[in-house]
Protein backbone atom coordinates (compact mmCIF):
# COMPACT_ATOMS: atom_id res chain seq x y z
CA UNK A 1 0.00 0.00 0.00
CA UNK A 2 1.50 3.58 -0.95
CA UNK A 3 -0.07 6.99 -0.36
CA UNK A 4 0.22 10.01 -2.44
CA UNK A 5 -1.50 13.32 -1.92
CA UNK A 6 -3.06 15.90 -4.70
CA UNK A 7 -5.43 18.51 -4.46
CA UNK A 8 -9.05 17.14 -4.63
CA UNK A 9 -11.39 18.80 -7.23
CA UNK A 10 -13.94 17.21 -6.28
CA UNK A 11 -15.79 15.66 -3.51
CA UNK A 12 -16.78 12.26 -3.52
CA UNK A 13 -14.80 8.73 -3.12
CA UNK A 14 -13.79 6.31 -5.95
CA UNK A 15 -12.54 2.99 -5.64
CA UNK A 16 -11.13 0.85 -8.93
CA UNK A 17 -8.82 -0.15 -11.40
CA UNK A 18 -6.43 2.18 -12.92
CA UNK A 19 -6.16 3.03 -16.40
CA UNK A 20 -2.80 5.59 -17.61
CA UNK A 21 -3.87 7.37 -20.32
CA UNK A 22 -1.50 7.40 -23.04
CA UNK A 23 -0.68 9.92 -26.30
CA UNK A 24 0.15 8.55 -29.12
CA UNK A 25 3.36 9.92 -30.33
CA UNK A 26 4.67 11.41 -26.83
CA UNK A 27 7.18 8.69 -26.56
CA UNK A 28 8.49 8.41 -29.91
CA UNK A 29 12.14 9.61 -30.62
CA UNK A 30 14.59 10.45 -33.64
CA UNK A 31 16.61 6.65 -33.78
CA UNK A 32 18.37 5.58 -36.96
CA UNK A 33 16.34 2.73 -38.69
CA UNK A 34 18.78 0.11 -39.48
CA UNK A 35 17.07 -1.32 -42.41
CA UNK A 36 14.99 1.08 -44.44
CA UNK A 37 13.18 -1.74 -46.85
CA UNK A 38 11.95 -3.21 -43.37
CA UNK A 39 10.80 -0.16 -42.56
CA UNK A 40 8.99 1.07 -46.14
CA UNK A 41 7.11 -2.46 -45.25
CA UNK A 42 6.05 -2.15 -41.73
CA UNK A 43 4.50 1.29 -43.28
CA UNK A 44 2.68 -0.47 -45.96
CA UNK A 45 0.86 -3.15 -43.42
CA UNK A 46 0.17 -0.10 -41.40
CA UNK A 47 -1.45 1.76 -43.79
CA UNK A 48 -3.54 -1.20 -45.09
CA UNK A 49 -4.59 -1.81 -41.42
CA UNK A 50 -5.23 1.91 -40.81
CA UNK A 51 -7.45 1.66 -43.80
CA UNK A 52 -9.25 -1.40 -43.17
CA UNK A 53 -10.21 0.38 -39.73
CA UNK A 54 -11.55 3.38 -41.38
CA UNK A 55 -13.51 1.73 -43.56
CA UNK A 56 -15.35 -0.21 -40.35
CA UNK A 57 -15.51 2.82 -38.48
CA UNK A 58 -16.81 5.00 -41.25
CA UNK A 59 -19.72 1.80 -41.63
CA UNK A 60 -20.57 2.06 -37.81
CA UNK A 61 -20.72 6.05 -38.26
CA UNK A 62 -23.07 5.97 -41.09
CA UNK A 63 -25.17 3.69 -39.47
CA UNK A 64 -25.19 5.42 -35.76
CA UNK A 65 -24.80 8.95 -36.67
CA UNK A 66 -25.24 9.39 -40.59
CA UNK A 67 -23.46 9.33 -43.49
CA UNK A 68 -23.26 13.57 -43.18
CA UNK A 69 -21.78 12.81 -40.16
CA UNK A 70 -19.94 9.79 -41.16
CA UNK A 71 -17.71 11.50 -43.77
CA UNK A 72 -15.36 12.95 -42.45
CA UNK A 73 -13.84 9.26 -41.77
CA UNK A 74 -13.75 9.22 -45.46
CA UNK A 75 -12.23 12.29 -45.80
CA UNK A 76 -9.60 10.26 -43.31
CA UNK A 77 -9.44 7.21 -45.88
CA UNK A 78 -8.00 9.47 -48.90
CA UNK A 79 -5.72 11.64 -46.59
CA UNK A 80 -4.50 8.18 -45.66
CA UNK A 81 -3.22 7.52 -49.22
CA UNK A 82 -2.67 11.31 -50.03
CA UNK A 83 0.76 11.06 -52.33
CA UNK A 84 2.73 14.30 -50.91
CA UNK A 85 2.07 12.82 -47.61
CA UNK A 86 3.14 9.47 -48.44
CA UNK A 87 5.94 10.66 -50.47
CA UNK A 88 7.53 13.00 -47.22
CA UNK A 89 7.15 9.90 -45.05
CA UNK A 90 8.86 7.80 -47.55
CA UNK A 91 11.38 10.41 -48.20
CA UNK A 92 12.01 10.64 -43.90
CA UNK A 93 12.61 6.91 -43.95
CA UNK A 94 14.81 6.66 -47.18
CA UNK A 95 16.86 9.31 -46.80
CA UNK A 96 17.06 10.13 -42.92
CA UNK A 97 16.80 6.76 -41.88
CA UNK A 98 13.93 7.48 -39.85
CA UNK A 99 11.84 4.72 -38.02
CA UNK A 100 8.52 4.67 -39.47
CA UNK A 101 7.11 6.06 -36.13
CA UNK A 102 9.41 9.24 -36.97
CA UNK A 103 8.49 9.44 -40.25
CA UNK A 104 5.31 9.47 -39.41
CA UNK A 105 5.42 11.54 -36.55
CA UNK A 106 7.24 14.09 -38.83
CA UNK A 107 5.28 14.64 -41.65
CA UNK A 108 2.00 14.54 -39.85
CA UNK A 109 3.64 17.80 -37.57
CA UNK A 110 5.06 19.39 -40.94
CA UNK A 111 1.36 18.88 -42.78
CA UNK A 112 -0.23 19.94 -39.82
CA UNK A 113 1.24 22.66 -39.43
CA UNK A 114 0.88 24.08 -42.94
CA UNK A 115 -2.72 23.64 -43.00
CA UNK A 116 -3.13 25.46 -39.72
CA UNK A 117 -1.24 28.49 -41.49
CA UNK A 118 -3.60 28.58 -44.66
CA UNK A 119 -6.29 31.22 -45.12
CA UNK A 120 -9.01 29.20 -46.11
CA UNK A 121 -11.28 28.08 -42.87
CA UNK A 122 -11.63 24.44 -44.74
CA UNK A 123 -8.29 23.74 -44.99
CA UNK A 124 -7.17 24.91 -41.68
CA UNK A 125 -9.47 23.11 -40.28
CA UNK A 126 -7.61 19.79 -41.74
CA UNK A 127 -5.24 20.59 -40.01
CA UNK A 128 -6.46 18.05 -37.27
CA UNK A 129 -7.56 15.74 -39.12
CA UNK A 130 -3.78 15.25 -40.58
CA UNK A 131 -3.10 14.70 -36.62
CA UNK A 132 -5.61 12.03 -36.26
CA UNK A 133 -4.30 9.95 -39.07
CA UNK A 134 -0.56 10.10 -37.68
CA UNK A 135 -1.90 9.00 -34.58
CA UNK A 136 -3.93 5.96 -36.22
CA UNK A 137 -0.72 4.81 -38.05
CA UNK A 138 1.44 5.30 -35.05
CA UNK A 139 -0.93 3.11 -33.73
CA UNK A 140 -1.16 0.65 -35.75
CA UNK A 141 2.53 0.79 -36.03
CA UNK A 142 3.60 0.55 -32.74
CA UNK A 143 0.23 -2.25 -31.90
CA UNK A 144 -0.75 -0.43 -29.48
CA UNK A 145 -5.03 0.70 -28.60
CA UNK A 146 -6.31 3.86 -30.67
CA UNK A 147 -5.76 7.64 -29.13
CA UNK A 148 -5.22 7.83 -25.88
CA UNK A 149 -8.01 4.59 -25.69
CA UNK A 150 -8.27 3.95 -21.68
CA UNK A 151 -9.94 0.27 -21.92
CA UNK A 152 -13.60 -0.91 -22.22
CA UNK A 153 -14.26 -1.31 -18.04
CA UNK A 154 -14.77 0.76 -15.55
CA UNK A 155 -11.71 2.71 -14.64
CA UNK A 156 -9.78 5.20 -12.52
CA UNK A 157 -8.24 7.17 -15.38
CA UNK A 158 -4.58 8.18 -14.59
CA UNK A 159 -2.85 11.43 -16.82
CA UNK A 160 0.02 13.87 -16.44
CA UNK A 161 -2.34 16.67 -17.65
CA UNK A 162 -5.83 16.15 -19.80
CA UNK A 163 -6.31 19.14 -22.42
CA UNK A 164 -10.07 19.79 -22.17
CA UNK A 165 -10.58 18.80 -25.44
CA UNK A 166 -9.07 15.24 -24.47
CA UNK A 167 -11.66 14.93 -21.71
CA UNK A 168 -14.53 15.76 -23.27
CA UNK A 169 -13.65 12.93 -26.26
CA UNK A 170 -13.15 10.43 -23.28
CA UNK A 171 -15.81 8.03 -22.74
CA UNK A 172 -17.57 9.42 -19.53
CA UNK A 173 -19.57 6.44 -18.63
CA UNK A 174 -16.48 4.37 -18.37
CA UNK A 175 -14.44 6.77 -16.02
CA UNK A 176 -14.87 6.69 -12.42
CA UNK A 177 -12.50 9.13 -11.40
CA UNK A 178 -9.47 11.15 -12.95
CA UNK A 179 -6.04 11.83 -11.42
CA UNK A 180 -3.74 14.25 -12.89
CA UNK A 181 0.17 14.38 -11.97
CA UNK A 182 -0.17 18.15 -13.03
CA UNK A 183 -2.90 20.35 -13.40
CA UNK A 184 -4.81 23.09 -11.66
CA UNK A 185 -7.99 23.39 -9.58
CA UNK A 186 -9.46 26.13 -11.53
CA UNK A 187 -8.65 24.50 -14.95
CA UNK A 188 -11.14 23.46 -17.51
CA UNK A 189 -10.26 19.71 -16.81
CA UNK A 190 -11.33 20.00 -13.38
CA UNK A 191 -14.63 22.32 -14.22
CA UNK A 192 -15.85 18.73 -16.21
CA UNK A 193 -14.94 16.91 -13.29
CA UNK A 194 -17.20 19.11 -11.42
CA UNK A 195 -19.63 18.92 -14.17
CA UNK A 196 -19.79 15.42 -14.51
CA UNK A 197 -20.20 14.40 -10.81
CA UNK A 198 -16.69 12.44 -10.62
CA UNK A 199 -14.47 12.33 -7.93
CA UNK A 200 -11.26 13.92 -9.35
CA UNK A 201 -7.84 14.40 -8.30
CA UNK A 202 -4.96 16.76 -9.80
CA UNK A 203 -1.43 18.09 -8.87
CA UNK A 204 -1.19 13.89 -7.80
CA UNK A 205 2.55 14.57 -8.76
CA UNK A 206 5.23 12.71 -11.37
CA UNK A 207 6.01 10.18 -8.27
CA UNK A 208 2.58 9.56 -8.36
CA UNK A 209 2.29 8.87 -12.42
CA UNK A 210 5.84 6.49 -12.25
CA UNK A 211 4.01 4.25 -9.40
CA UNK A 212 0.89 3.45 -11.07
CA UNK A 213 0.23 0.83 -13.72
CA UNK A 214 -2.97 -0.26 -15.73
CA UNK A 215 -4.51 -2.77 -13.26
CA UNK A 216 -3.38 -1.22 -10.23
CA UNK A 217 -6.32 -1.27 -7.80
CA UNK A 218 -6.38 2.64 -6.23
CA UNK A 219 -8.49 4.96 -3.79
CA UNK A 220 -9.47 8.25 -5.04
CA UNK A 221 -10.43 10.70 -2.12
CA UNK A 222 -12.09 13.58 -3.98
CA UNK A 223 -12.84 15.45 -0.54
CA UNK A 224 -8.90 15.74 0.47
CA UNK A 225 -6.97 14.96 -2.34
CA UNK A 226 -5.59 11.68 -0.94
CA UNK A 227 -4.20 8.87 -3.29
CA UNK A 228 -4.33 5.06 -1.96
CA UNK A 229 -2.38 2.65 -4.41
CA UNK A 230 -3.02 -0.67 -4.04
CA UNK A 231 -4.65 -0.11 -0.43
CA UNK A 232 -4.90 -3.07 2.43
CA UNK A 233 -8.65 -4.45 3.22
CA UNK A 234 -8.68 -2.35 5.88
CA UNK A 235 -8.34 0.83 4.01
CA UNK A 236 -10.81 -0.57 1.54
CA UNK A 237 -12.99 -1.25 4.13
CA UNK A 238 -12.78 2.08 5.85
CA UNK A 239 -13.39 4.14 2.65
CA UNK A 240 -16.43 1.68 1.51
CA UNK A 241 -17.52 3.20 4.45
CA UNK A 242 -16.91 6.49 3.52
CA UNK A 243 -18.69 6.14 -0.15
CA UNK A 244 -21.78 4.70 2.19
CA UNK A 245 -21.82 8.44 4.13
CA UNK A 246 -21.42 10.13 1.31
CA UNK A 247 -24.75 8.19 -0.07
CA UNK A 248 -26.66 8.86 2.65
CA UNK A 249 -25.45 12.72 2.27
CA UNK A 250 -26.84 12.82 -0.92
CA UNK A 251 -29.76 11.42 -0.29
CA UNK A 252 -30.47 13.52 2.67
CA UNK A 253 -29.83 16.45 0.68
CA UNK A 254 -32.20 15.09 -2.21
CA UNK A 255 -35.01 15.79 0.39
CA UNK A 256 -34.13 19.52 -0.16
CA UNK A 257 -35.79 19.16 -4.02
CA UNK A 258 -38.88 20.91 -5.04
CA UNK A 259 -38.43 23.35 -1.98
CA UNK A 260 -37.17 27.33 -2.81
CA UNK A 261 -34.15 28.62 -2.12
CA UNK A 262 -34.94 31.03 0.63
CA UNK A 263 -32.83 32.64 2.98
CA UNK A 264 -34.30 32.58 7.14
CA UNK A 265 -35.31 36.40 6.31
CA UNK A 266 -37.10 35.69 3.31
CA UNK A 267 -34.79 36.45 0.34
CA UNK A 268 -35.33 34.37 -2.29
CA UNK A 269 -32.37 33.78 -5.25
CA UNK A 270 -32.40 31.55 -8.46
CA UNK A 271 -29.66 28.69 -8.32
CA UNK A 272 -28.91 27.53 -11.78
CA UNK A 273 -26.59 24.62 -13.51
CA UNK A 274 -23.18 25.38 -15.59
CA UNK A 275 -23.14 22.99 -18.56
CA UNK A 276 -21.22 21.94 -21.21
CA UNK A 277 -23.66 20.75 -23.74
CA UNK A 278 -26.95 18.84 -24.39
CA UNK A 279 -25.35 15.84 -21.99
CA UNK A 280 -25.61 18.21 -18.91
CA UNK A 281 -29.28 18.89 -18.87
CA UNK A 282 -30.12 15.45 -17.26
CA UNK A 283 -28.21 15.87 -14.46
CA UNK A 284 -29.27 19.66 -14.23
CA UNK A 285 -32.99 18.59 -14.24
CA UNK A 286 -32.25 15.44 -11.20
CA UNK A 287 -30.61 18.36 -9.03
CA UNK A 288 -33.64 20.81 -9.57
CA UNK A 289 -31.77 23.61 -11.50
CA UNK A 290 -33.66 26.42 -12.04
CA UNK A 291 -32.12 27.31 -15.23
CA UNK A 292 -29.22 26.92 -17.03
CA UNK A 293 -26.67 29.71 -15.80
CA UNK A 294 -23.73 28.95 -18.15
CA UNK A 295 -24.16 26.93 -21.09
CA UNK A 296 -20.20 26.94 -22.18
CA UNK A 297 -20.80 26.30 -26.02
CA UNK A 298 -17.33 25.93 -26.63
CA UNK A 299 -17.33 22.22 -25.83
CA UNK A 300 -19.58 22.04 -28.97
CA UNK A 301 -16.71 22.61 -30.96
CA UNK A 302 -13.81 21.11 -28.76
CA UNK A 303 -15.19 17.45 -29.49
CA UNK A 304 -15.14 17.90 -33.00
CA UNK A 305 -12.50 17.46 -35.95
CA UNK A 306 -14.40 20.71 -37.33
CA UNK A 307 -16.41 23.45 -36.65
CA UNK A 308 -20.15 22.78 -35.94
CA UNK A 309 -22.51 24.04 -38.87
CA UNK A 310 -25.20 26.45 -38.34
CA UNK A 311 -27.72 23.25 -38.48
CA UNK A 312 -25.96 20.89 -35.79
CA UNK A 313 -25.50 24.39 -33.22
CA UNK A 314 -29.36 24.94 -33.68
CA UNK A 315 -30.01 21.24 -32.66
CA UNK A 316 -28.09 21.38 -29.87
CA UNK A 317 -29.11 24.78 -28.56
CA UNK A 318 -33.14 23.54 -29.25
CA UNK A 319 -32.55 20.34 -27.18
CA UNK A 320 -31.56 22.11 -24.25
CA UNK A 321 -34.36 24.98 -24.42
CA UNK A 322 -37.41 22.31 -24.57
CA UNK A 323 -35.73 19.98 -22.77
CA UNK A 324 -35.51 22.83 -19.81
CA UNK A 325 -38.84 23.61 -20.68
CA UNK A 326 -39.53 27.44 -20.40
CA UNK A 327 -36.72 27.34 -17.40
CA UNK A 328 -33.82 29.92 -18.48
CA UNK A 329 -30.61 29.36 -20.83
CA UNK A 330 -28.19 31.08 -20.97
CA UNK A 331 -25.56 30.29 -23.63
CA UNK A 332 -22.43 31.65 -23.97
CA UNK A 333 -21.07 32.42 -27.20
CA UNK A 334 -17.80 30.63 -28.02
CA UNK A 335 -15.04 30.67 -25.72
CA UNK A 336 -12.20 29.45 -27.18
CA UNK A 337 -8.18 30.42 -26.22
CA UNK A 338 -6.14 29.70 -23.51
CA UNK A 339 -6.00 26.41 -22.30
CA UNK A 340 -9.16 25.72 -24.84
CA UNK A 341 -7.06 25.19 -27.83
CA UNK A 342 -8.78 23.67 -30.75
CA UNK A 343 -6.24 22.76 -33.73
CA UNK A 344 -8.61 23.26 -36.59
CA UNK A 345 -9.26 27.02 -35.38
CA UNK A 346 -5.18 27.01 -37.10
CA UNK A 347 -4.80 29.94 -34.22
CA UNK A 348 -1.17 31.26 -33.97
CA UNK A 349 1.16 30.44 -31.41
CA UNK A 350 0.88 32.93 -28.06
CA UNK A 351 3.18 33.82 -25.50
CA UNK A 352 0.73 34.34 -23.50
CA UNK A 353 -2.74 33.31 -24.59
CA UNK A 354 -4.91 34.30 -21.88
CA UNK A 355 -3.92 37.51 -22.40
CA UNK A 356 -4.50 36.89 -26.22
CA UNK A 357 -7.07 36.47 -29.18
CA UNK A 358 -9.58 34.55 -27.17
CA UNK A 359 -13.19 34.60 -26.60
CA UNK A 360 -15.02 37.68 -27.81
CA UNK A 361 -12.00 38.53 -29.35
CA UNK A 362 -12.03 35.99 -31.74
CA UNK A 363 -15.86 35.98 -32.41
CA UNK A 364 -15.18 39.77 -33.37
CA UNK A 365 -12.29 39.24 -36.05
CA UNK A 366 -14.06 36.27 -37.62
CA UNK A 367 -17.56 37.52 -38.25
CA UNK A 368 -18.79 34.64 -40.11
CA UNK A 369 -17.62 32.62 -37.41
CA UNK A 370 -19.77 34.54 -34.99
CA UNK A 371 -22.71 35.05 -37.72
CA UNK A 372 -23.00 31.53 -37.84
CA UNK A 373 -23.35 30.72 -33.75
CA UNK A 374 -25.56 33.74 -33.62
CA UNK A 375 -28.19 32.47 -36.44
CA UNK A 376 -28.02 29.41 -34.49
CA UNK A 377 -29.31 30.93 -31.29
CA UNK A 378 -31.81 33.28 -32.72
CA UNK A 379 -33.52 29.98 -34.76
CA UNK A 380 -33.53 28.12 -31.05
CA UNK A 381 -34.94 31.04 -29.28
CA UNK A 382 -38.64 29.74 -30.27
CA UNK A 383 -37.60 27.16 -28.04
CA UNK A 384 -37.68 28.53 -24.58
CA UNK A 385 -36.43 30.99 -22.79
CA UNK A 386 -32.69 31.71 -24.02
CA UNK A 387 -29.94 33.92 -22.74
CA UNK A 388 -27.01 34.95 -24.95
CA UNK A 389 -24.02 35.79 -22.97
CA UNK A 390 -20.38 37.52 -24.49
CA UNK A 391 -17.27 36.43 -22.56
CA UNK A 392 -13.84 38.17 -21.45
CA UNK A 393 -15.65 41.51 -22.51
CA UNK A 394 -13.07 44.71 -21.56
CA UNK A 395 -15.03 47.74 -23.06
CA UNK A 396 -18.48 49.17 -23.83
CA UNK A 397 -17.30 49.37 -27.74
CA UNK A 398 -17.25 45.45 -27.64
CA UNK A 399 -20.53 45.13 -26.50
CA UNK A 400 -22.24 47.51 -29.28
CA UNK A 401 -20.59 45.33 -32.00
CA UNK A 402 -22.04 42.28 -30.24
CA UNK A 403 -25.42 44.15 -29.54
CA UNK A 404 -25.26 45.11 -33.53
CA UNK A 405 -24.20 41.37 -35.01
CA UNK A 406 -27.35 40.35 -33.04
CA UNK A 407 -29.58 43.21 -34.70
CA UNK A 408 -28.10 42.55 -38.00
CA UNK A 409 -28.91 37.99 -37.68
CA UNK A 410 -32.18 39.04 -36.64
CA UNK A 411 -32.92 41.16 -39.71
CA UNK A 412 -31.50 38.62 -42.05
CA UNK A 413 -33.82 35.91 -40.36
CA UNK A 414 -36.78 38.39 -40.31
CA UNK A 415 -35.97 39.25 -44.39
CA UNK A 416 -35.82 35.06 -44.52
CA UNK A 417 -39.40 34.44 -42.97
CA UNK A 418 -37.40 32.68 -40.06
CA UNK A 419 -38.92 33.22 -36.42
CA UNK A 420 -36.90 34.21 -33.73
CA UNK A 421 -38.09 35.58 -29.90
CA UNK A 422 -38.56 38.61 -28.91
CA UNK A 423 -37.57 38.06 -25.67
CA UNK A 424 -33.86 36.63 -25.53
CA UNK A 425 -32.24 38.47 -22.82
CA UNK A 426 -28.50 40.13 -23.57
CA UNK A 427 -26.38 39.45 -20.96
CA UNK A 428 -21.86 39.59 -20.41
CA UNK A 429 -19.31 38.07 -18.54
CA UNK A 430 -17.87 40.19 -15.70
CA UNK A 431 -14.93 38.53 -15.74
CA UNK A 432 -11.70 41.21 -16.59
CA UNK A 433 -11.37 43.89 -13.60
CA UNK A 434 -12.20 46.07 -16.92
CA UNK A 435 -15.89 45.27 -17.15
CA UNK A 436 -16.03 44.99 -13.48
CA UNK A 437 -14.86 49.06 -12.95
CA UNK A 438 -16.82 50.06 -15.94
CA UNK A 439 -20.15 47.77 -14.89
CA UNK A 440 -21.64 51.01 -14.11
CA UNK A 441 -21.61 51.86 -17.98
CA UNK A 442 -21.85 48.17 -19.28
CA UNK A 443 -25.23 47.98 -17.17
CA UNK A 444 -26.78 50.33 -18.87
CA UNK A 445 -26.07 48.65 -22.54
CA UNK A 446 -26.94 44.93 -21.00
CA UNK A 447 -29.73 42.68 -19.51
CA UNK A 448 -27.81 40.73 -16.62
CA UNK A 449 -24.21 40.31 -15.91
CA UNK A 450 -22.86 37.08 -15.22
CA UNK A 451 -19.07 36.98 -12.79
CA UNK A 452 -16.76 34.46 -14.09
CA UNK A 453 -14.39 34.59 -11.24
CA UNK A 454 -11.90 32.13 -12.26
CA UNK A 455 -10.88 34.71 -15.20
CA UNK A 456 -11.73 37.13 -13.01
CA UNK A 457 -9.11 36.01 -10.17
CA UNK A 458 -6.48 35.16 -12.88
CA UNK A 459 -6.63 38.61 -14.52
CA UNK A 460 -7.07 41.00 -10.95
CA UNK A 461 -4.28 39.30 -8.78
CA UNK A 462 -1.46 38.74 -12.22
CA UNK A 463 -1.80 34.61 -11.82
CA UNK A 464 -2.45 32.06 -14.38
CA UNK A 465 -5.04 29.66 -13.61
CA UNK A 466 -3.52 26.93 -15.13
CA UNK A 467 -0.48 27.06 -13.10
CA UNK A 468 -0.35 24.62 -10.38
CA UNK A 469 2.88 26.56 -9.07
CA UNK A 470 0.31 29.52 -8.06
CA UNK A 471 -2.21 27.69 -6.47
CA UNK A 472 -1.36 29.13 -3.54
CA UNK A 473 -1.26 33.00 -4.53
CA UNK A 474 -4.48 32.55 -7.08
CA UNK A 475 -7.19 33.16 -3.88
CA UNK A 476 -10.22 33.53 -5.04
CA UNK A 477 -11.51 35.62 -1.32
CA UNK A 478 -8.79 38.17 -1.96
CA UNK A 479 -10.25 41.12 -0.96
CA UNK A 480 -9.44 42.91 -4.06
CA UNK A 481 -12.08 40.17 -5.77
CA UNK A 482 -14.35 40.25 -3.49
CA UNK A 483 -14.63 44.19 -4.18
CA UNK A 484 -14.92 44.03 -7.79
CA UNK A 485 -17.75 41.10 -7.46
CA UNK A 486 -19.64 43.67 -4.96
CA UNK A 487 -18.90 46.79 -7.19
CA UNK A 488 -20.17 45.16 -10.37
CA UNK A 489 -23.86 44.10 -8.08
CA UNK A 490 -24.29 47.67 -6.94
CA UNK A 491 -23.73 48.93 -10.76
CA UNK A 492 -26.03 46.53 -11.83
CA UNK A 493 -28.67 46.81 -9.71
CA UNK A 494 -28.59 50.94 -10.02
CA UNK A 495 -29.67 50.24 -13.68
CA UNK A 496 -32.00 47.60 -12.94
CA UNK A 497 -29.26 45.10 -14.59
CA UNK A 498 -30.11 41.79 -12.92
CA UNK A 499 -26.31 39.57 -11.28
CA UNK A 500 -24.98 36.53 -11.10
CA UNK A 501 -22.50 34.37 -10.65
CA UNK A 502 -20.77 31.21 -12.79
CA UNK A 503 -17.41 30.96 -11.94
CA UNK A 504 -16.82 27.97 -9.51
CA UNK A 505 -17.10 30.96 -6.57
CA UNK A 506 -20.25 30.49 -6.96
CA UNK A 507 -20.79 27.25 -5.11
CA UNK A 508 -18.25 28.21 -2.19
CA UNK A 509 -20.94 28.16 0.85
CA UNK A 510 -18.12 29.74 2.81
CA UNK A 511 -19.53 32.95 0.91
CA UNK A 512 -22.93 32.69 0.26
CA UNK A 513 -23.92 34.57 3.10
CA UNK A 514 -21.27 37.49 1.52
CA UNK A 515 -22.34 37.09 -2.16
CA UNK A 516 -26.67 37.06 -0.29
CA UNK A 517 -25.70 40.76 1.77
CA UNK A 518 -24.43 42.35 -1.84
CA UNK A 519 -27.63 41.54 -3.48
CA UNK A 520 -26.49 38.54 -6.01
CA UNK A 521 -29.61 37.87 -7.74
CA UNK A 522 -28.17 34.08 -9.35
CA UNK A 523 -25.40 31.39 -8.72
CA UNK A 524 -24.51 29.24 -11.74
CA UNK A 525 -22.96 25.89 -10.64
CA UNK A 526 -21.88 22.51 -11.56
CA UNK A 527 -25.26 20.26 -11.04
CA UNK A 528 -23.96 18.24 -7.86
CA UNK A 529 -23.25 21.54 -6.47
CA UNK A 530 -26.61 22.46 -6.45
CA UNK A 531 -28.42 21.15 -3.59
CA UNK A 532 -25.58 21.61 -1.11
CA UNK A 533 -25.92 25.58 -2.02
CA UNK A 534 -29.88 25.31 -1.76
CA UNK A 535 -29.12 24.23 1.88
CA UNK A 536 -26.60 27.16 2.59
CA UNK A 537 -28.72 29.46 1.17
CA UNK A 538 -31.63 27.97 3.29
CA UNK A 539 -29.77 28.68 6.11
CA UNK A 540 -28.35 31.64 5.58
CA UNK A 541 -29.25 35.68 6.51
CA UNK A 542 -29.17 38.04 3.86
CA UNK A 543 -30.04 41.28 5.37
C1 LIG B 1 -15.02 32.10 -15.37
O1 LIG B 1 -14.02 32.58 -15.91
O2 LIG B 1 -15.26 32.21 -14.15
C2 LIG B 1 -16.00 31.31 -16.17
C3 LIG B 1 -17.14 30.92 -15.65
O3 LIG B 1 -15.65 30.97 -17.44
P1 LIG B 1 -14.58 29.82 -17.79
O4 LIG B 1 -14.25 29.09 -16.51
O5 LIG B 1 -15.19 28.94 -18.81
O6 LIG B 1 -13.43 30.62 -18.31
MG1 LIG C 1 -13.92 32.68 -18.08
Amino acid sequence: MKKFCGKGVYGAIAIGRVSVFSRQGTNITQQKAEDPEQELKRLAAAKALASAQLAEIYEKACSEVGEENAQIFEIHMMMLEDEDHSERIETLIRTEQATAEYAVLTAGNEFSEMFASMDDDYMQARAADVKDISNRLISCLTGSSETGDAGSDMHILCADDLAPSETVSLDKSLVVAFVTAFGSSNSHTAILARNMDIPAVIGAGEEFLSAVKDGDMLIVDGHTGDLILDPDTETEQFYRARQEEDYCRAKSLSELKGRPNITKDGREIRIYANIGGPDGVDAALENDAGGIGLFRSEFLYLERSDCPTEEQQFDAYKDVLTRMEGRQVIIRTLDIGADKQIDYFGLKHEDNPALGLRAVRLSLTRPELFRTQLRALYRASVYGQLGIMFPMITSVSEVEKCLAACEEVKRELSAEGIAYSDSVEIGIMVETPAAAVISDLLAQIVDFFSIGTNDLTQYTLACDRQDPALEAFADPHHEAVLRLIELTAKNAHAHDTWVGICGELAADTSLTQTFLRMGIDELSVSAPFILPLREAVRSSTAY
